[in-house]
C-alpha cells in the first residue's frame, strides 16, 4: 500500500549542468538512488519508489528569485543510514567546498534528540540529512 507516500518531487533550477553535478554527487553516491530519467531540460533520480527530478527553469522565469524563508519550499530531508553517515556526508560537503549551515551547533541544529547536517543546493535549496 503505497497510498499517500510521496510519488515524486519536482524542482525546477537555475542551472540544470551545476544542479546535476550537485545532485547526483549526493543521491547517487552518498544515497543510493540511481539515475531514472534524462533529457535535454531535466534529470531524475530514483530510490523505491520515489523519484526527484530536476528541471531546467524556462529563461523567462530565471529572474523570479527563490528564497527558502519566502513562501514555498524551504527543504528536503533524507534519512542518512546513520549518524557515522551524517557525518561522512559532513566531512564530504568540506571536501566538496560546500558551505555546511548552523556549524556552531552541528550536529544538533535540529534538537539534542536529531542528529543531521544542513547544507544548500546550488539554488540554496536547503538539504538536510538525518540519522535515523
Ligand atoms: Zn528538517
Amino acid at each position: 500500500m503505497k497510498k499517500g507516500l510521496l510519488h515524486h518531487v519536482e524542482v525546477n533550477v537555475s542551472d540544470l549542468d551545476t544542479s546535476i553535478v550537485f545532485w547526483g554527487w549526493l543521491l547517487e553516491e552518498e544515497l543510493g538512488y540511481e539515475k531514472f530519467q534524462s533529457w535535454e531540460k531535466g534529470r531524475s533520480w530514483k530510490l523505491d519508489d520515489t523519484y526527484i527530478v530536476f528541471v531546467q527553469t524556462e529563461d523567462r522565469f530565471l529572474e523570479i528569485p527563490y528564497h527558502r524563508s519566502g513562501v514555498g519550499l524551504n527543504h528536503l530531508a533524507f534519512y542518512a543510514a546513520s549518524r557515522k553517515q551524517v557525518d561522512v556526508i559532513a566531512n564530504r560537503l568540506i571536501e566538496r567546498g560546500i558551505l555546511v549551515l548552523y556549524k556552531d551547533r552541528h550536529p544538533y541544529a535540529g534538537g539534542p534528540d536529531h542528529y543531521a547536517v544542513y547544507f544548500e543546493d546550488p539554488d540554496r535549496i536547503k538539504v538536510e540529512i538525518v540519522a535515523p
